[in-house]
């Protein structure tokens, strides 16, 4: 036999491996029996809602989180609002202004279950309040949407989860596992205020959690070439931030006789090094995505994402064209600030970048250090992380626990025909303060949003139909009645 014909065999090989793998590639979807969980009355949701937009506790930036004044004026509304869980359930002010919630379980030796939420929002711009249908801190309810900064992110889950309770409080439930709502009041500045006081609070009561949920993923629609289905992305890690800070320093002197390369020349040629080699991926989140699409997906994408082996550099080219897609393979690379020089004539002591880095499960701050300086390669550049602001990305929780299996089971519940998968959240939540007292911390909002109202979140015109929001209650109402079982 000659060269050509082991060259076809092997090909014929490589394609047999391919196709069966593309074959084989996806999982069995978790669509099966429906539970039956006691419903509850959602008639109110919206007013319950509106009241609590109307509190403006305004996260305003770093050392500003909301006013004191105002989120007791918050409490007070959740007082007058709910007052079957204020009677029934213990409330404690964590840090002066984050709630914690127990209701206690009638097993309360079992781990039990948080449901998360945060009480402050990020402010308006008031450049674009004249662009808002309704006011911002309104609450309008018209043409069935109620309207606001908060109806989102997330006030919606505070009114929601607490519809739950005082709903299912008013129909005798009584849960087997000790069922916790946390509202943070720092979340959009931090958390460092808020959650991070709850969850060390809990890990000094002895408190282990086997489920926790917060906003962070949801039921997304048209979020990748191929799939068609909604998918719902449960966050089950979020990622890190890094911010580095790049200097040259140099001899200052007259620009009558300059060197070959400034310090600003230099500066620009590390930093356009760093943009044209981006960090390695990692196509974990993506290939479970269109592993649990499964036989929804055209069998070119599972040929494709089957047989990474073969395919791995054409898709690192596809997905990384795209902000939104590669910012879900890989740490990503964002040249912020820059500066350098101080006169026309006069060559430049000094120049700064600061470059932003969104660090991907299984990054460390550490090692990104270490990976600039390697694609910088040039000793005159300075590269150092700025101190105290960031953190690693979260642990990333197991997708294995009874908790999962049973979230997997209400959103089938409430959610036809859609693709359920673990995700990595690209931003940033109080949940990754939970690790300490559970692996099982899941970030989703029971909420099919496409791409035109993800943009309302921290946006114009932020809104939720009322629909949604009564299915969300709803969505909470049977989530405790699974979770808070002792065998979820
Ligand atoms: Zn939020």
């Amino acid at each position: 036999m000659n060269f050509f014909i082991y060259v076809l065999i092997a090909l014929a090989l490589v394609l047999v491996i391919a196709l069966v793998r593309a074959f084989t590639f996806g999982s069995q979807s978790a669509n099966g029996e429906k539970v039956n969980y006691l419903q509850i009355d959602t008639s109110q949701s919206a007013e319950h809602l509106s009241k609590v937009i109307q509190v403006e506790t305004v996260s305003h930036g770093v050392d500003q989180p909301p006013d004191p004044q105002t989120l007791e004026t918050l409490h007070k509304v959740l007082e007058d609002t709910y007052p079957l869980v204020h009677k029934t359930l213990k409330r404690e002010k964590i840090n002066g202004h984050s709630l914690l919630y127990t209701w206690e379980g009638t097993k309360p030796e079992l781990p039990g279950v948080l449901f998360m939420a945060h009480q402050d929002v990020v402010p308006v711009d008031p450049a674009t309040l004249d662009n808002w249908t309704h006011p911002p801190f309104s609450g309008a309810i018209a043409d069935g949407i109620v309207w606001g900064r908060g109806t989102l992110d997330i006030k919606s889950q505070i009114t929601c989860t607490l519809d739950a309770v005082e709903e299912l409080l008013k129909a005798g439930y009584q849960p087997e596992r000790t069922i916790y709502l946390g509202y943070g009041h720092d979340e959009e500045i931090g958390g460092l205020r808020g959650a991070n006081y709850v969850s060390k609070h809990m890990e000094e009561q002895g408190i282990r959690l086997a489920g926790v949920i917060d906003e962070g993923g949801m039921v997304a629609e048209k979020m990748l070439p191929g799939v068609e289905a909604p998918i719902a992305l449960i966050g089950t890690a979020e990622k890190g931030y890094l911010t580095i800070e790049l200097t040259v320093e140099d001899e200052p002197g007259h620009a009558s006789t300059p060197p070959k390369n400034t310090a600003i020349g230099i500066l620009a040629k590390a930093i356009s090094r760093l943009e044209d080699n981006p960090l390695p991926p990692n196509m974990e989140t993506l290939v479970n995505i269109f592993r649990a699409a499964g036989k929804n997906v055209p069998f070119h994408y599972r040929l494709v994402f089957a047989n990474l082996w073969l395919t791995r550099g054409i898709v690192d080219k596809m997905v990384s064209a795209n902000g939104e897609t590669n910012a879900i393979i890989r740490t990503t690379t964002a040249v912020t600030v820059i500066n350098g020089g101080i006169k026309d004539n006069i060559l430049p002591r000094e120049a700064k970048a600061m470059v932003n880095f969104r660090l991907i499960s299984g990054d460390t701050a550490e090692g990104t250090v270490n990976a600039v300086r390697q694609i910088i390669n040039d000793k005159r550049v300075q590269v150092k992380a700025v101190e105290n602001n960031g953190w690693n990305p979260s642990p990333v929780s197991t997708t294995e626990s009874p908790a999962y299996a049973s979230l997997e089971k209400t959103i089938n519940q409430f959610f036809d025909e859609v693709v359920i998968a673990p995700y990595l959240m690209l931003g940033a939540s109080d949940a990754r303060y939970y690790y300490n007292v559970s692996d099982s911390v899941y970030r989703f909002m029971p909420v099919q949003l496409g791409s035109k109202a993800l943009k309302l979140i921290h946006g114009i015109d932020e809104h939720i139909s009322i629909a949604d929001l009564e299915k969300m209650a709803q969505f909470y109402a049977s989530l405790m009645q699974a979770w808070g079982k002792a065998e979820m």
